[in-house]
């Protein structure tokens, strides 16, 4: 800019001093007609390249860009290298996007990029084809309007981190995928879908095989288990070895029992992927059941608090939460010291039923909780089995609470015992009157 200034300066002077030399050496008159004459030359050619610039500037193009001449010249070698410099860095994004496009389009998993209002911004081919997406006319559409399932619309809305949805048997395709929303940029999210066709096909298939492996051995079992029964009436004809013999095996049928039962109850819940009845559960005869089982597991060993609030009435599986609840209390005396205490409430908080198991027993690490509900985990494997455990108990109040909708909340320190917190929904509340809040 500073030279451009310079190099008028300099034309202008010029011009002053030779109308000056001719202001000398003629007259007054010829010199203004020979100043004003330059300056109009010099004006035209300022208007002539004004327009060559014009003209370049409506379909520009690094081949016919002026050279231009004086000042101008310099001008359209700024313009000629800004140009091409951005020409470059157009071309050099062009094929970064290109090749973000291409890996895109290699993901074998649907992605597709939502805006602020879930409206879709762009999606990848795998995507068009896992969810019947057509980017002609979907584009700008909320997903919400396609993907018409009222199952989605909740995970869209209420979307937690980490958490995922799965579309089992997506629209009868006999199509299984799994979506996780991300969240990116300023209220974006990327839809990613995957599909898990043959990993629940896998899923389905092991489920399958030990339903009907624990299915077939119960009946041998049964039968072996009926003889063993009448051979204990028979014990006073045997000797001491065979007696105690006969008691091993007597008890080692049983926990083969206790596991096949165990296996098959957790089978059946997990096979139903639907969610559970909502049925009226009359809570008052279902405590009173409770309490008779628990003190046969207890066999006096324990001291069972109950505080019960009959007026919170459950709308569930009956068979299911009355095994759920029986594993959470049947764990509690197991686990606790000899002549220890449990705590049992049954409540709302929140308009949310509550049921609630405290010991003061044995505890867990804290480490360790996260797996406790993984099928055979066991801290101690041995206090386990000694005590009647199959390793499959919290594995079943998983399901079950799933099945429910409810969510199983653990806390334990190790030596001062544990507290295991079934929280239902509000929808699974039948109020009765006074309820207890
Ligand atoms: P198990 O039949 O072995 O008790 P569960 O699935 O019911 O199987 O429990 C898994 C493991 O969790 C148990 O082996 C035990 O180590 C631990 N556990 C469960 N409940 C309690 C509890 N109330 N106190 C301490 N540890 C517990």
């Amino acid at each position: 800019m500073q030279d451009i200034r310079w190099n008028t300066f300099f034309i202008f002077l010029l011009i002053s001093f030779l109308s000056l030399i001719i202001w000398g050496f003629k007259s007054l008159e010829v010199a203004s007609f020979f100043f004003i004459s330059c300056l109009i030359v010099y004006l035209l050619l300022h208007v002539y390249w004004i327009y060559r610039l014009n003209k370049w500037l409506k379909s520009p193009n690094l081949s016919t860009i002026p050279n231009g001449s004086g000042v101008w010249e310099e001008i359209f070698s700024t313009l000629y290298q800004e140009y091409r410099k951005q020409k470059r860095s157009k071309s050099e994004l062009t094929s970064i996007l290109g090749r973000f496009m291409t890996a895109a389009e290699a993901i074998p998993d649907g992605i597709i990029a939502l805006n602020q209002n879930n409206e879709i911004e762009w999606c990848n081919k795998p995507s068009e084809r896992m969810l019947s997406i057509n980017p002609a006319k979907d584009l700008n559409q909320p997903i919400n309007y396609l993907l018409r399932e009222t199952r989605f619309t909740e995970y869209l809305n209420d979307n937690k981190d980490g958490a995922t949805l799965k579309l089992i048997s997506w629209r009868n395709t006999g199509k299984s995928f799994e979506i996780l929303l991300v969240p990116f940029g300023i209220n974006q999210k990327l839809l990613i879908c995957r599909d898990i066709t043959q990993l629940e096909k896998n899923d389905f298939i092991r489920r399958d095989f030990i339903a009907n492996v624990s299915h077939e051995l119960k009946t041998p079992l049964t039968v072996i288990i009926g003889f063993l029964e009448t051979l204990s009436d028979m014990k006073n004809e045997f000797n001491e070895k065979t007696r105690t013999y006969l008691k091993m095996m007597v008890e080692q049928s049983d926990r083969m029992k206790k596991l096949v039962d165990d296996l098959l109850q957790l089978s059946s819940i997990e096979f139903n992927t639907l969610p559970a009845e909502k049925k009226e559960i009359d809570i008052n005869q279902f405590f009173k059941n409770l309490k008779k089982d628990a003190d046969l597991v207890s066999k006096k060993t324990c001291k069972l608090n109950l505080s019960i609030n009959k007026n919170v009435i459950l709308l569930g599986y009956e068979k299911e939460i009355y095994s759920a609840f029986l594993n959470l209390i049947t764990n509690a005396i197991r686990y606790s010291k000899k002549n220890g205490m449990v705590n049992i409430v049954w409540d709302t908080k929140d308009h949310q039923p509550y049921f609630e198991v405290q010991d003061y027993g044995i505890g867990i690490d804290e480490d360790l909780i996260p797996r406790l509900t993984e099928r055979f985990y066991r801290i101690d494997a041995n206090r386990s089995r000694n005590s009647g455990g199959t390793g499959l108990g919290l594995s079943i109040v998983k399901h079950v609470c799933i099945r429910h909708q409810a969510q199983m909340e653990i806390t334990s320190q190790i030596g001062k015992g544990s507290q295991f917190k079934i929280l239902f929904p509000r929808d699974r509340l039948a109020l009765k009157k006074n309820v207890k809040e």
